[in-house]
C-alpha cells in the first residue's frame, strides 16, 4: 500500500516536473551524506577513529570504511556485514561511528602515513535512487615507544621493603613507573621530590618488594604514551632476604567477648551469619573484614600527593617496645586447634595505656576514624604513594585533610578493633601495600637509599 502511494506521488512529481528524465537526473545529483572526521590525527598501539555522518532521519543505504596504507586495504567497518552496533544515532539526522584503530587491531600497520576511505550512500527519491559521498582522512601511525633510561645507581631492596629509582622518560607526560612482578608503582616528576628546576623528563618512582613476592621477582622501569606505545628498561639492583618470624596466638572466649561485639556494632555494613557465635564471627572478621579493610586502604593510595611531604627519617613512637614484627606469620589457636592463619603486616608498639600517638613524619591525613579490624585509625599520606597507618587508637585528634608535622599528636593509643590490649599497630604502605617501616626508621637508610639519589639526579655533573 505504501509503495503504491509513493509511486503515485512520484508519478505526480514527474508530471509536475514535465518529464521523467529531469527528476531522475536531479535525484542523482542530490548531495550524499555529509561526513566529518574528528579523530584520529595519530594512532599507535591503540587509537580511535571517529566520524559523524549527517543524513536525513539517519537513513543510510550503505557505509563502507577501509584503512589504506602502503597500497594495502583493510576493512574497518561495513554496514552490510557483521556487527553494526558501533554506528550510533545521535539526534534526528546524525550518526556517529567509533572504531578502534591501532596496531593492536591492525597488526600489519607500520610507522608512517595512512588513510581512511569512506563511501556512504543515502536513499533519495523515496528509495528509488541513492546519493553517495566518498571521503578520505589522512593520519599518522606512530609506533615509536617512549625513550626511557634509569639514572640512579645502587638499588638495594630488602624483602618486604622499598627503594627508589630516578629515571628519564620522553615524552615527559607518558605514564611511567616501576613494575615489580604484577605490581605497578607510578612515577612522579622530580620537581615533586624537591629537585627544583629539574628537567621535566626526570622522574622518581618508589617501589617495593612485598613480603609475599619472590626475591627473584623481576623489577623494571616502564613508560606508556597516550598512543599505547610502551617501553621498558632494566637496571641493576640487589634484593636481600629477611627473616619473617612465626608466632602463635591463643584465642580465648574472653578475648572474643571483648572484641567481637564491639567491632560488629561499629561496622553496621558487615554481616555475619550468627553474631552470638563468637568464634565464627571472629574468624569472619579476621578474614573477610580484614580483606575489605585492606582493599579500602589500597584505594586510599590513589589520593597520594605528587610531592614528597616527609622530611628526613621516620620516627618510631618513643619509649615503645616492639611486641610483634613485620610480616610475622601468625597461627591462631583455639582450644588447642589451629583455626586461622594471617600475616601481621605491621609493628605492634606498646608503652603505657592511652599513650600519645605522634605523626612519624610530616604528612596529610587521608583517613581518620573507624576502620574495621584497625579500630579507630589514622592514615597519613606522605606523597608519591608512601603512607603510614596508626591503628587501635582510643581517641583521634586530627581530621581528614589536615597537614600534620613530625611529632604532632594524632590521638592516643588504645585497644579498639582487633586488639588484645592497649598498643599502637603501626605500618607503612607504598601504593596501598604494606611495607616494613624499619627501613624508613633508619636515618642511614633514608640518606643512602633515597636522599643521595635525589641529590645526584639534581646535579648536572652527575648526569650519565
Ligand atoms: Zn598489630
Amino acid at each position: 500500500m505504501r509503495k503504491l502511494t509513493v509511486l503515485i506521488v512520484l508519478i505526480l512529481l514527474v508530471v509536475a516536473a514535465g518529464g521523467t528524465g529531469v527528476v531522475w537526473d536531479q535525484a542523482g545529483r542530490v548531495a550524499g551524506p555529509v561526513i566529518v572526521f574528528t579523530e584520529p590525527a595519530t594512532v599507535g598501539r591503540i587509537g580511535e577513529f571517529v566520524m559523524t555522518i549527517e543524513t536525513p532521519r539517519g537513513e543510510l543505504n550503505s557505509l563502507e570504511v577501509t584503512l589504506e596504507q602502503n597500497g594495502a586495504t583493510l576493512p574497518v567497518f561495513s554496514l552490510s556485514g557483521g556487527d553494526t552496533s558501533a554506528l550510533v544515532r545521535e539526534g534526528s539526522d546524525r550518526l556517529v561511528l567509533r572504531q578502534p584503530l591501532g596496531k593492536e587491531r591492525f597488526e600489519s600497520l607500520l610507522q608512517g602515513p595512512a588513510s581512511i576511505a569512506v563511501t556512504a550512500a543515502r536513499p533519495v527519491l523515496f528509495g528509488y535512487r541513492e546519493a553517495e559521498t566518498a571521503a578520505g582522512h589522512d593520519f599518522e601511525v606512530s609506533l615509536r615507544p617512549p625513550l626511557l633510561g634509569v639514572q640512579s645507581q645502587f638499588h638495594y631492596v630488602n624483602h618486604g621493603g622499598s627503594e627508589v629509582v630516578v629515571y628519564r622518560v620522553t615524552p615527559a607526560d607518558a605514564v611511567s613507573g616501576v613494575r615489580v612482578g604484577e605490581h605497578e608503582y607510578p612515577g612522579f616528576p622530580a620537581a615533586g621530590a624537591g629537585m627544583e628546576g629539574a628537567d621535566p623528563s626526570i622522574h622518581v618512582a618508589f617501589l617495593a618488594l612485598l613480603w609475599d613476592q619472590e626475591l627473584a621477582t623481576p623489577i623494571t622501569v616502564f613508560a606508556r604514551d597516550s598512543l599505547g606505545n610502551e617501553a621498558s628498561a632494566t637496571f641493576a639492583y640487589r634484593t636481600f632476604a629477611q627473616q619473617f618470624r612465626e608466632s602463635r596466638i591463643n584465642l580465648s572466649d574472653g578475648f572474643f567477648a571483648n572484641v567481637v561485639p564491639a567491632i560488629l556494632q561499629n561496622s553496621p555494613d558487615f554481616r555475619v551469619d550468627d553474631p552470638s557465635d563468637l568464634l565464627a564471627s571472629y574468624l569472619s572478621i579476621n578474614r573477610d573484614m580484614r580483606r575489605e579493610n585492606d582493599a579500602y586502604i589500597a584505594a586510599l593510595s590513589r589520593e597520594t600527593s605528587p610531592e614528597i611531604l616527609w622530611q628526613g627519617p621516620f620516627k618510631q613512637l618513643i619509649n615503645t617496645a616492639v611486641e610483634s614484627g613485620f610480616a610475622d606469620q601468625r597461627d591462631y589457636y583455639y582450644d588447642g586447634e589451629v583455626v586461622d592463619h594471617q600475616t601481621h603486616l605491621g609493628f605492634d608498639l606498646a608503652s603505657t595505656v592511652a599513650a600519645p600517638v605522634l605523626a612519624a613524619n610530616r604528612g596529610r591525613v587521608v583517613h581518620s576514624g573507624w576502620l574495621g579490624i584497625y579500630g579507630n585509625c589514622v592514615i597519613l599520606d606522605h606523597g608519591m604513594g608512601l603512607q603510614s597507618l596508626y591503628a587501635h587508637l582510643s581517641s583521634v585528634d586530627v581530621g581528614e585533610g589536615d597537614l600534620v608535622e613530625l611529632d604532632e599528636q594524632l590521638g592516643r593509643s588504645g585497644a579498639t578493633g582487633l586488639a588484645g590490649g592497649d598498643h599502637l599497630h603501626f605500618t607503612m604502605l607504598l601504593n596501598g601495600n604494606a611495607i616494613t617501616p624499619i627501613d624508613w626508621w633508619s636515618a642511614q637508610w633514608v640518606e643512602d637509599r633515597i636522599l643521595r639519589k635525589f641529590r645526584e639526579a639534581g646535579e648536572p655533573a652527575a648526569a650519565l
